[in-house]
């Protein structure tokens, strides 16, 4: 037997981190690293925050788990919660990035047959984008290595440029149900919509009869310094999926929707076993007590400016290596060089203790908890140009 316990899908790296605090992650031999991925975007309130932890804990007391058979008080408690901060009316709570975005899919396609155009079927999405990794939301993405293997794809989605306007524009047909997209492209590469563009795609949904559906799972939950990225750019979705860091690290997601959007979700028509469970409730509802504050969300905002300024002072100093900054809040990324392979540039920064995600476009995700000190900022960026510093630059081949 060669295969590994542990399905060997993932090329995991030498870090075996087994506690957490704060900012920091520790290995299995005492290691300490510096923790500028969050899970890639999940633990916005850092490892082992008191009000989360304690929140789990005294919930996984009392009841962890029931079933969407029985009344929710505390799914009650959270949508209305969800609502009252969103533009959503109403939720259908998930537990996971993917299957919030099943739901958004589900939930357009749904709007259509209820709104007496049942042909309109086909959603477009946008290239580089990343959905998830079921069935449904690999076929909403177009990147191949995505779909090595697992055709026949679910049919149904077009593919266009992201940031493309005209080209969004362009694919609409009589059977178009609406679009999905990153307002932040996450995996992708952290590249942020144009204003232009995301005001144009609701005109565009204005205009056609179509939904505008939003994959917020990495860029929301206050992660660009707003709750949600769609507040930055002045626009309402119909529908969101959000995920990632909505449970603080417990695995646990949401599609939003108004009313008018979710109007073909009716009984029966979707379900989820675990979704909504009350010790999940429990936690998004102690990661919202902190996060969904006004003060909490201007201080995202500033501490993404002087991360971003303390990063691009220091990109600076190594042009060989860096090319800029970019993102929006605490949701940054460092666009490497031609001559700088980001995912071995990451590598290199855990020799050093401190942890990043690579990204596509050659760049290196830098998603700190959301209540990182200047201390820690410090921390990361001397540490980042020491390293950089040190880097030896492979000679071309
Ligand atoms: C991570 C991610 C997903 C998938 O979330 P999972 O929890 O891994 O299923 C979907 N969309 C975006 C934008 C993501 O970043």
């Amino acid at each position: 037997m060669t295969i590994t316990p542990l399905m060997p899908v993932y090329p995991r790296c030498e870090v075996r981190p087994v506690k957490g605090e704060g900012p920091y992650l520790y290995g299995e031999g005492g290691e300490k690293y510096l923790d500028f991925a969050s899970g890639i975007a999940v633990n916005l309130l850092g490892h082992n925050h008191p009000h989360l932890t304690k929140t789990i804990q005294d919930q996984a007391a009392k009841l962890m788990h029931v079933s969407n058979l029985y009344g929710s008080p505390q799914g009650e408690h959270l949508a209305q919660r969800l609502v009252d901060l969103t533009f959503a009316d109403t939720v259908f709570f998930t537990n996971s990035g993917a299957e919030s975005v099943e739901c958004m899919i589900k939930t357009i396609r749904r709007f259509h047959v209820a709104d007496g155009n049942p042909h309109r079927k086909e959603i477009i999405t946008f290239k580089n984008a990343f959905h998830g990794r079921t069935m449904a939301t690999i076929s909403a993405a177009n990147q191949e290595k995505l779909h090595d293997g697992f055709e026949p794809l679910l049919p149904g989605f077009t593919y266009v440029e992201f940031d493309n306007l005209e080209a969004a524009e362009a694919a609409i047909t009589d059977r178009t149900a609406g679009f999905i997209v990153e307002p932040v492209q996450g995996e992708g590469g952290i590249r942020p919509a144009s204003q232009e563009f995301m005001t144009g795609l609701r005109e565009l949904c204005d205009k056609h009869g179509l939904l505008l559906g939003l994959d917020e799972v990495q860029c929301g939950v206050a992660r660009t310094g707003t709750l949600y990225a769609y507040e930055q750019y002045g626009i309402v979705p119909d529908v969101l999926a959000s995920a990632k860091g909505l449970g603080g690290g417990f695995p646990m997601g949401a599609c939003l929707a108004t009313e008018e959007a979710a109007k073909g979700m009716v009984f029966g028509t979707h379900g989820s076993t675990y979704g909504g469970n009350p010790l999940a409730m429990a936690a998004c509802e102690a990661v919202l007590d902190v996060v969904a504050e006004p003060e909490f969300l201007e201080g995202v905002k500033a501490t993404g400016d002087r991360l971003r300024g303390a990063l691009e002072q220091m990109i600076g100093n190594h042009p060989d290596m860096f090319e800029s900054v970019r993102g929006m809040g605490l949701m940054l990324g460092v666009k490497m060089t031609d001559k700088v392979v980001s995912r071995a540039f990451v590598g290199w920064l855990r020799g050093r203790g401190l942890l990043a995600v690579a990204a596509g476009d050659n760049v290196m995700r830098v998603l700190p908890p959301l209540n990182i000190t200047d201390e820690h900022i410090r921390e990361f960026v001397d540490t980042l140009s020491a390293a950089a510093a040190d880097y030896e630059i492979p000679e071309p081949a």
